[in-house]
Order: C-alpha cells, then sequence, then structure tokens
C-alpha cells in the first residue's frame, strides 16, 4: 500500500489533476467527504487528509508514504527527517514580512506576530536583529492593527488581504511552492514504485505547470 498525505482546499484541488496523470484518483470527492482516508482507483494507494502543518509528520513518521506541503510549512516544520524529490509548482506565494502602511520602525525591540515562529526566528538571527515573536494561529493582519506587534511574517499571494488591513508587505524571505515529501525509509524499501511515481509526477508538473 502507498499513502499519500495531503491537505484539503488549494493543495489538494491543485495536486489531484497531478496524481490523475499518475493513474491515481480519490473514489470519492476528498473536499465533500468526511472520511479521512480515501482509497483511489488503484487498489495500493490511499490518500490521507490531513491539516497542512501536520503533512510533514504523517511522513517523517511513515504513517504515510508521500505527502504535499507548502514549502512555507516545510521550512517552519525543519529538520532532515524527509526528502523533497519534486517541486509541484503549486499554490505558489510569497513568505513575506509586512507591516502597516507608513509606520516608522519602532525604537525598542521588533515584535513580530506570525505562526512561523522558527523561520521568524531564523530570519532576524541571520540578520542580528533582536525581536520578540508572538505566536498566533490565524489573522495575523490584525495583529499590528490592534498594538500587539510592529509586523507580521505570512504567506502572501495576491496581497489583497494585507491591503484590506492597511498593511503593506515589505521583506521577502522565500519564495514558496507546494512540494513533494518521501519519507526516507519508503524510499528505500519501495525505491523502484516511489521512483517511477516521482518521475510520472515530474512530468505531469512541466505539462501542467511549464516554467
Ligand atoms: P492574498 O491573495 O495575498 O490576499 O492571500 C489570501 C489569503 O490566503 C492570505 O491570508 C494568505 O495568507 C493565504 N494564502 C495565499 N496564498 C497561499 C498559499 N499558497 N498557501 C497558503 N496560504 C496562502
Amino acid at each position: 500500500m502507498l499513502t499519500i498525505a495531503l491537505s484539503k482546499g488549494r493543495i489538494l484541488d491543485d495536486t489531484l489533476p497531478l496524481l490523475a496523470a499518475a493513474g491515481i484518483v480519490p473514489t470519492e470527492n476528498p473536499d465533500k467527504s468526511r472520511k479521512l482516508i480515501i482509497p483511489t482507483t488503484q487498489e495500493d494507494v490511499r490518500l490521507l487528509i490531513v491539516r497542512a502543518t501536520d503533512v510533514p509528520t504523517y511522513v517523517e513518521h511513515g504513517a504515510a508514504d508521500l505527502g504535499v506541503a507548502g514549502k512555507d510549512v516545510l521550512l517552519e516544520y525543519g529538520g532532515q527527517g524527509l526528502y523533497e524529490p519534486l517541486d509541484l509548482r503549486i499554490a505558489r506565494c510569497k513568505l513575506m514580512t509586512a507591516g502597516a502602511v507608513g509606520a516608522p520602525e519602532p525604537k525598542g525591540r521588533l515584535r513580530v506576530a506570525t505562526k512561523f515562529v522558527n523561520v521568524a526566528k531564523r530570519y532576524y538571527a541571520e540578520q542580528g536583529r533582536q525581536v520578540d515573536i508572538i505566536k498566533l494561529y490565524g489573522s495575523m493582519e490584525l495583529a499590528p492593527l490592534v498594538g500587539l506587534a510592529d509586523k507580521i511574517i505570512d504567506v502572501v499571494d495576491t496581497g489583497n488581504t494585507l491591503r484590506a488591513n492597511g498593511l503593506e508587505a515589505q521583506e521577502l524571505i522565500a519564495h514558496i511552492s507546494s512540494r513533494l515529501i518521501v519519507n526516507k525509509a519508503s524510499m528505500k524499501m519501495q525505491h523502484a514504485r516511489l521512483q517511477a511515481l516521482i518521475d510520472t509526477l515530474r512530468e505531469a508538473v512541466e505539462t501542467h505547470h511549464p516554467h
């Protein structure tokens, strides 16, 4: 059995056409189903529906052989416990700092609100900048508006969400897209099968999302 972990929404919607190119089609619509384990037209391939931030955990521990995770999630997850053989070129966006339009740089320590705590620590450490990092789980845009933080770090696509809240994107931390990740033991034990799947997906990426 090959088990593929992925999250509902943007990643699922953009991954299904790539999996279809490899002959893997879910037997029920994962967006509508309440099931967390979804069989596919290939008897020995199944999908696990998990939270986006949990995908690397399932794959690193071998509960899934493969997964699809945003580079933002992988940067935050960290570690060397996963292979990342393929950029799927989907769910593209940018990881950026943002702050209130026209706000002056604070005099004291910068307060940064984000769900990407590890990314934030690394980013400001590289700059030798002392910051207080405030962990949030969502609606980061609110933090600078109510004085909880000076800046946020978040993923930005069109920038509409920032603009709607009087914020502007400032520094680029990383270009983001979703990546195929593979469990290290699975890659050894099922090498031929996984390599063939990766090669097929690579061709599908070239077709669906050419450079
Ligand atoms: P935007 O188009 O910049 O207004 O983004 C809309 C919302 O979706 C914002 O809250 C972003 O944080 C989020 N977002 C945009 N692109 C992605 C992505 N590729 N992955 C995850 N979240 C995203």
